[in-house]
């Protein structure tokens, strides 16, 4: 395979290039002929190549880098379900995006991958317009994306995700099977909206805000930033039930979920 360019780091763009992945990757996606597929990060097409193939009914492959978007328009010309978009996704899921159903893959760039999925979590509407998350992320990424309460791994990723999403492990990928070889390995997970939440917020974040206030000291008590978020309101300490002495970690899902309710209850 030939490179245009030298791999850009400032764009995450480490490019998988083993065969047996990429169709491993494709098949979790569970494509059909009436599907709309979307790619985060397209790169050399390599898994657009892999998805084309499956024959849904349109792709849309998101890239960043200008040259690169131009190679995958020359590169797909002759396939009229795909369109390329050479934009920032970032900016991109601000806009209202028109399909629905839609199954998204991403090999996402390490360096936003997180920001990346979060903005994928907090969309206004829910059900969201996709059905499914075939995501990759770095190893340590995804441990804290799946990790359970009262480990090290614990933390606002954990909360976030499994607040909105079912979340599963597929599998994990050595930095081998990547142009230029990364520093760690990577890992593969899927994401499904959860259809029915009890727990809904007005205001998605809310709970962004009290995970990032709760965890900014995960050695300590949670005490103290709790009476920060309520000043010291005591009828909410009453209505959670909640044991100030514990650390962030030591919560469960559900009690995050249930102190942002009480902050929009409060705050709005
Ligand atoms: N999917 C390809 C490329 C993965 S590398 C493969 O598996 O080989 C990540 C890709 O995301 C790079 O092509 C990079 O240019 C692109 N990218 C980086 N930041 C992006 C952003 N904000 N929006 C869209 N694409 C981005």
């Amino acid at each position: 395979m030939k490179f245009l360019n030298i791999p850009k780091k400032s764009l995450g763009q480490n490019f998988l290039i083993d065969k047996n992945i990429i169709n491993k990757i494709i098949k979790i996606g569970n494509i059909s002929k009436n599907k709309t597929v979307m790619e985060i990060g397209a790169g050399y097409g390599n898994l657009t190549q892999g998805i084309i193939s499956m024959k849904p009914k349109t792709i849309y492959a998101i890239e960043k880098d200008k040259k690169l978007s131009l190679f995958l328009k020359k590169k797909f010309k002759d396939a009229e379900n795909i369109k390329i978009i050479n934009k920032d996704f970032l900016n991109l899921i601000k806009e209202n995006f028109i399909d629905s159903n839609v199954i998204v893959f991403g090999n996402l760039p390490y360096n936003i991958s997180t920001q990346i999925l979060a903005s994928l979590i907090m969309l206004k509407k829910w059900p969201p317009w996709y059905d499914v998350l075939i995501l990759m992320f770095q190893k340590e990424v995804a441990d804290r994306i799946i990790a359970k309460t009262r480990t090290k791994e614990f933390g606002r990723l954990s909360v976030l995700s499994n607040w909105r999403l079912e979340v599963q492990k597929h599998f994990d990928i050595s930095k081998n099977c990547f142009y230029p070889k990364p520093k760690i390995n990577s890992t593969l997970l899927s994401f499904k909206p959860k259809k029915i939440n009890l727990l809904n917020l007005k205001n998605p974040h809310n709970l962004e805000k009290i995970t990032r206030i709760l965890f900014s000291n995960r050695r300590k008590m949670i005490n103290k930033n709790f009476n920060k978020l309520f000043n010291k309101n005591k009828t909410v300490i009453k209505n959670l039930n909640i044991d100030l002495s514990k650390r962030p970690e030591e919560l469960s899902n559900e009690t995050f979920y249930k102190i942002a309710r009480e902050y929009e209850k409060l705050f709005g």
